[in-house]
């Protein structure tokens, strides 16, 4: 039993872990994760780890003297499948129980898998874990063609790394184009002009019928017209599913995630959860329930129950904010654009360093900005105070964001 067990040992669980123990808290605190790694940073994976320039040790949240010196139980290699909100005890796959005064649930999710045929196939790949990315790189030196499924950030980001790679790179997008639940139009048509002067073919519309197979191993993408785009590897960035299923399991409340509220509190006592897997009230999307599958997130909803459990009771409040590294450019995001009615362009995407910023009935609701630091840092301040912007100011490159009232 310990005071404290964090299932998943992801960011948001690390962060859990060692904010409990900046704020001094002298409970026992286990960590118990699935993967047989301490806690690692995922976003490399999609870009310095799959390219090469970053060795796995390089990705490790902390070192593993940082857990042992702190006294954070590692119980790697150990999935939860069950939960006893009675007895407060979590049980493994593999029978060990392990009882809890307070469980943080901070397992993430896994990544959605294609359902259609061929979906098995060696060959067919995820970018979720380190073990998915060592299995697709110990590929790469026989495979030529590459077929990405999804053009989310995840799969443009590995487009890219396997287009410098000089593999020959197609993205089947279904929808009509790239990161189109999570950007604005001028941001996806960017992108896409950009990955096409890297030459990879960004399909649209492109709807996956299966994949074919040959010897057990994949060998194309049938589309639903019938084309058949021959490839050696097939990578599927098609979102993840929220691991939640023990706590669902258990009575928790949810469905796309474990609800929480602004306190990170599922709806059984003494349960919270943190991280891609909780389904919240986000001031940034006017309170409505989502899930944000971003490091921002796991580390500030980390902190928010670190503070609670330590007689500081904070509501979660933080202004959303991501990355994503293609080629050489740098997009910075600061708020939430879904539902905005309004984009602002500043710069010129030509010259591959401009913002895109986000108007909702005439407030600033996010920015998107690409190779433009100075945007972005200004434009906290718009987001988090909603700023009433006139587009024309905003438009005006001359005129700098901070000056912006
Ligand atoms: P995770 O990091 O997924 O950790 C959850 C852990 O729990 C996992 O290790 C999982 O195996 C484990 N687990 C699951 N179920 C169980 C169980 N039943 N029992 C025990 N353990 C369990 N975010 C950004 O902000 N910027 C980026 O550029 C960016 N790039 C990304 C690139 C890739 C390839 C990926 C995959 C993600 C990227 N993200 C990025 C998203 C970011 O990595 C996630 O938002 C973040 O990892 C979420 O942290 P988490 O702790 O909630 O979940």
């Amino acid at each position: 039993t310990y005071d404290v067990v964090i299932v998943g040992a992801g960011h948001a669980g690390a962060q859990a872990a060692a904010a409990l123990r900046q704020r001094r808290f002298a409970g026992t605190i286990a960590i118990i994760g699935e993967e047989p790694e301490l806690p690692y940073e995922r976003p490399p994976l999609s870009k310095d780890y799959l390219s090469g320039a970053k060795p796995f040790e390089r990705l490790l949240i902390r070192p593993a003297a940082f857990w042992h010196d702190r006294d954070v139980a590692m119980l790697t290699g150990r999935k939860v499948v069950r939960i006893d909100p009675d007895a407060h005890t979590v049980t493994a796959e593999d029978g060990t129980t392990t009882g809890y005064g307070t469980l943080i649930w901070a397992a993430g999710g896994h990544a959605r898998r294609l359902t259609c045929s061929g979906h098995h196939l060696a060959g067919v790949h995820s970018v979720r874990s380190r073990a998915d990315v060592d299995r697709m790189m110990t590929e790469l030196a026989t495979t030529t063609r590459v077929c990405v499924v999804g053009g989310g950030y995840i799969g443009l980001e590995a487009a890219a790394v396997l287009a410098k790679l000089g593999k020959q790179v197609t993205v089947l997008e279904a929808q009509d184009r790239v990161l189109a639940r999570v950007a604005g139009v001028a941001l996806s048509r960017f992108f896409e002009a950009e990955h096409r002067a890297h030459g990879v073919d960004i399909r649209l519309g492109s709807v996956v019928d299966c994949i074919t197979g040959h010897d057990g191993r994949a060998a194309g993408v049938r589309l639903a017209d019938g084309e058949v785009i021959a490839c050696e590897m097939v990578i599927v960035g098609i979102g993840i599913v929220p691991a939640v299923e023990p706590l669902l399991a258990a009575g928790a409340e949810g469905g796309n995630g474990v609800a929480i509220d602004a306190h990170c509190r599922t709806s059984i006592p003494d349960i919270y959860a943190i991280g891609d897997c909780a389904l919240h009230p986000n001031p940034f999307a006017d309170g409505l329930p989502i899930r944000l599958e971003s490091v921002q997130n796991a580390n500030d909803m980390a902190n928010v129950v670190a503070r609670a459990l330590t007689g500081e009771v904070q509501a979660y409040h933080a202004v959303p904010w991501f990355w994503s590294d293609q080629y050489d450019l740098k997009l910075q995001t600061i708020g939430l654009s879904a539902g905005h009615d309004t984009e602002v362009l500043r710069g010129d995407p030509a010259s591959r360093s401009f913002s895109i910023v986000y108007l909702k009935d005439g407030h600033v609701v996010a920015l998107d900005c690409v190779n433009m630091v100075k945007d972005y840092v200004a434009g906290k301040r718009l987001v988090v105070d909603r700023v009433a912007a006139n587009p024309a100011d905003l438009a005006d490159v001359g005129q700098a964001l901070k000056e912006i009232r």
